[in-house]
């Protein structure tokens, strides 16, 4: 497995929380994370480590919330949970549809910082 994606992912989700913190100590960083999204929760826990090194957020703990796919079914008329493998077909009726509404999330939900002392 190559941890290449999660790796430059990481390293947005680095600048992006240290801007955000701007020098405050950051003590946990929670993740949303579709099921669609291709980003693999394994590798994003074994790259964090080589992400953060070397950084003000090395040793930080990384939060990682998932977010089952969804799609909106037309003929169900409502939106349901898909499995990440399955095809966009609603599990309930079996009507295809590409109408994805929940799955590819990358986000960072929330920072955790010290107050300044
Ligand atoms: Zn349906």
């Amino acid at each position: 497995m190559t941890l290449m994606h999660e790796l430059s992912l990481l390293a947005g989700v680095v600048d992006t929380v240290l801007d955000a913190a701007q020098g405050r100590r950051v003590s946990a960083i929670g993740l949303l994370v579709g099921a669609r999204s291709g980003v693999l929760v394994d590798a994003l826990t074994q790259a964090w480590p080589i992400a953060s090194a070397h950084t003000p957020l090395e040793g930080v703990t990384l939060d990682i919330e998932t977010q089952a796919a969804t799609v909106f079914c037309p003929h169900c008329a409502k939106e349901v949970d898909i499995d990440e493998y399955f095809a966009l077909t609603c599990p309930v009726c079996a009507t295809p549809t590409a109408d994805l509404r929940k799955g590819h999330e990358f986000s960072i939900s929330w920072v955790d910082v010290e107050a300044n002392e």
